[in-house]
């Protein structure tokens, strides 16, 4: 098995415990130390390790309760937490497992076998992630799906709704698509979307910009910190990805290739506004881009 490289937190109040963990496990991982239970809880949050060792009888917040705070943080929660211990005895584990610990090590610690329990959590926990991120991407176009948006759009409405910069959506339904599906049949409207998928991914420069299938033949863009002029050359970008792409489309009255309208939406000052809203006003601008003959943006 290749070596599995991850970011591995050990706490422990004992400088040679650390010390010891640190040996064992820096040729293969990241290792980052915290000596008392409130470091870790302040490293954790900021540093993301995939792992985290902690010892259970420290002075201040013992172990469980760390891991009980770890637990009920939505930054830390997902982060596996193996508990070092040189108790034994099933009341321990007990409360080790209620407060959401994954496993035990044994003081003191054997290294091969550390490493190996080590090895195989992180293993684990690529595994978990990897079905989370599928859970919330598309299975035909590889984009973001619904949900994900959806959580994404809460996100950054409560971001804008701080900072004071607009949010802009630009909402996007393919032209005629029916018809594109009834002549060129289901299979190829697919790979079809997967075109589209690919010219709003491509369209977005942003880091903190989001590319989701909304349903579907409908695609959604979040774009924070974008007024309307700056949405507005993103869908126009959109557009012209699709458009340089040129796949023929005979029954579309909009173009002889396939097309998109798209509803461009911003609002400037959040307060006192729901997200539905801004999706409601882009669905309304989509409506007028189709009714304006497709193939077109409209803010
Ligand atoms: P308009 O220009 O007004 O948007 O016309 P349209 O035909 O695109 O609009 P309509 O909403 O009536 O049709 C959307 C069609 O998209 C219906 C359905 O056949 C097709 N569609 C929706 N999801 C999928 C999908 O996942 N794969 C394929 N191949 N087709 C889909
Ligand atoms: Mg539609
Ligand atoms: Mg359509």
């Amino acid at each position: 098995m290749s070596a599995l490289r991850g970011r591995v937190l050990v706490v422990d109040d004992s400088r040679t415990v650390r010390g010891v963990l640190t040996s064992i496990l820096s040729q293969e991982h990241e290792i980052i130390t915290a000596a008392n239970g409130e470091e870790a809880l302040r490293i954790a949050q900021a540093e993301q390790p995939d792992l985290i060792l902690l010892d259970i009888i420290m002075p201040g917040l013992d172990g469980y309760a760390v891991c009980a705070r770890l637990k009920s943080d939505p930054r830390t929660e997902e982060i596996p937490v193996l508990f070092l211990t040189g108790l034994s005895g099933d009341e321990d584990e007990a409360l080790g497992l209620e407060a959401g610990g994954i496993d035990f090590i044994l003081k003191p610690v054997r290294p091969l076998a550390v490493a190996a329990r080590v090895r195989n959590h992180l293993e684990l926990k690529r595994v978990r992630d990897q079905l989370r991120d599928l859970s919330l991407l598309d299975g035909l176009t590889g984009l973001a799906n619904r949900r994900r948006f959806d959580r994404q759009l809460e996100a950054e409405w409560q971001r804008a709704r701080r900072s004071g910069e607009p949010l802009s959506l630009i909402l996007g339904d393919v032209d005629f698509f029916k018809r594109y599906n009834d002549h060129y049949g289901h299979a190829q409207g697919d790979e079809c979307l997967k075109a589209v998928a690919r010219a709003f991914q491509e369209a977005l420069h942003r880091p903190a910009d989001l590319a989701a299938r909304y349903g579907g033949e409908e695609f959604v863009c979040i774009l924070p910190e974008t007024d309307a002029i700056g949405a507005m050359q993103v869908a126009e970008r959109i557009r012209l990805l699709l458009k340089a792409r040129q796949i023929p489309h005979a029954q579309s009255e909009a173009a002889p290739i396939v097309s998109v309208s798209l509803g461009v939406a911003t609002f400037t000052a959040l307060e006192n506004r729901k997200p539905e809203e801004l999706l409601q006003k882009a669905d309304a601008h989509l409506y007028e881009a189709k009714k304006a003959g497709r193939n077109r943006a409209w803010a």
